[in-house]
């Protein structure tokens, strides 16, 4: 095993990071250490429980509007390239507010988003303010992640199962330059990192089959997220909506709020009340909150060693992973090339070419 550079986790920050150093060339010097990979199902494991979509659900802050950008992009080149593999559909989509969004979100969004329109005010539902469609992707989270997780194969990253017990652990070897810190909510407990802005944003949602729902639907009130997904690739299995708690750390799933979902769901989408509806399942996940919005920053640890923290990613893990994964790894690339011993340089050239024949 090579691990000159480790990523430690394997949800879809972690995997995004790994694609893009491979991207760049160094997929071959790349080993993802991780307890749990996609195909696992733990209430530790957040990415195979998501929507998943893009939605206009961040916040006004800069950081989060420019990682949406290129997640958008990126995804949207994607469900065009690859769509049945990555399991990425585009998608119309349409998004409610019961209070306007602020101008600079507004305007970034209009700014990239394909088909942006503003819905006219007398066509809103009742208690709605604001209201916009536009093309979306959406994503079977589960197998997007196994997707990715093929891919970074192919292009010669390594996985190896392990719980570090210690961030400083994920220096494999002397050869480690470079470690990704993608934990998600572990960010708050693991030794080494110890975040205490981290916190858990439980969600619980429905799995339905109800392939007569092709578009997304989306409705944020002042202290509720509903929404409507339909999941790309599954035979027409939806997913519904929702609930953002803040501090809730259980995986327990409760009937009274699959009712809430429910009753919220099929009032934004009648047509879910078409015979056929079925239920199939109740879930919850926890998304990785953070004060403050998700942490991107390069340390200098001990000897040289460089320690990419990017964790946090709230509600958001899909839509802006890519762009984070960009931000994280262009931190690295100085360090990553003024680093590099002999070996590594001659590891380096092999997966170039292996980057150029998968035809990145
Ligand atoms: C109900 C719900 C709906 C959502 N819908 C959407 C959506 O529509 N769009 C969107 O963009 N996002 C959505 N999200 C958010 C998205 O799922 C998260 O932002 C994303 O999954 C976070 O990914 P992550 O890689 O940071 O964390 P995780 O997926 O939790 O991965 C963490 C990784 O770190 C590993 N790890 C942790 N500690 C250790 C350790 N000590 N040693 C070794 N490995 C360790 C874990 O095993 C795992 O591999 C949703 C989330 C939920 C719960």
């Amino acid at each position: 095993m090579s691990a000159t550079i480790v990523v430690v986790g394997a949800g879809v920050i972690g995997l995004d990071v790994a694609l893009i150093l491979a991207e760049n060339g160094y997929g071959h010097l790349t080993t993802v250490v991780a307890q749990h990979m996609p195909g696992d199902t733990s209430i530790d494991y957040t990415s195979p429980w998501a929507g998943a979509n893009f939605s206009a659900i961040s916040g006004s802050d800069k950081n989060a509007l420019i990682w949406d950008k290129a997640g958008y992009q990126r995804l949207m080149r994607l469900a065009s390239t690859e769509g049945l593999e990555s399991a990425i559909r585009k998608t119309q989509s349409f998004e409610y507010w019961d209070e306007k969004p602020a101008e600079q979100k507004l305007s970034s969004l209009a700014d990239y988003l394909e088909d942006f329109t503003v819905l006219p005010s007398e066509k809103l539902m009742p208690g709605v303010a604001y209201g916009v469609s536009f093309t979306t992707v959406t994503i079977n989270a589960p197998r997007h992640i196994q997707y990715l997780k093929n891919k970074l194969e192919l292009l010669g990253v390594q996985f190896f199962r392990r719980k570090l017990d210690h961030l400083d652990h994920a220096f494999l070897s002397d050869r480690t330059k470079v470690v990704f810190n993608c934990v998600g909510n572990a960010a708050r407990h693991l030794p080494g990192v110890q975040d205490s802005n981290c916190f858990p944003v439980r969600g619980q949602i429905l799995l339905t089959r109800a392939p007569q729902i092709e578009t997304n639907v989306m409705r944020h009130g002042k202290d509720y997220e509903t929404y409507i997904i339909p999941r790309p690739y599954s035979n027409g299995n939806v997913i519904l909506g929702g609930f953002m708690q803040k501090n809730n750390g259980t995986g327990d799933t409760f009937a009274h709020e699959a009712e809430s979902i429910w009753q919220r769901t099929s009032t934004l989408e009648p047509s879910l009340h078409a015979s056929g509806t079925e239920v199939l399942a109740t879930f919850a996940g926890l998304r990785p909150g953070r004060q403050g919005g998700a942490r991107i920053e390069l340390e200098e640890a001990q000897a040289g060693r460089i320690v990419v923290h990017n964790y946090g990613a709230g509600g958001t893990g899909y839509q802006a992973g890519l762009g984070m994964g960009m931000e994280a790894v262009g931190l690295a690339l100085p360090h990553l090339s003024k680093t590099l011993s002999g070996q590594d340089v001659v590891d380096l050239h092999a997966a170039e070419q292996s980057a150029r024949r998968a035809n990145l």
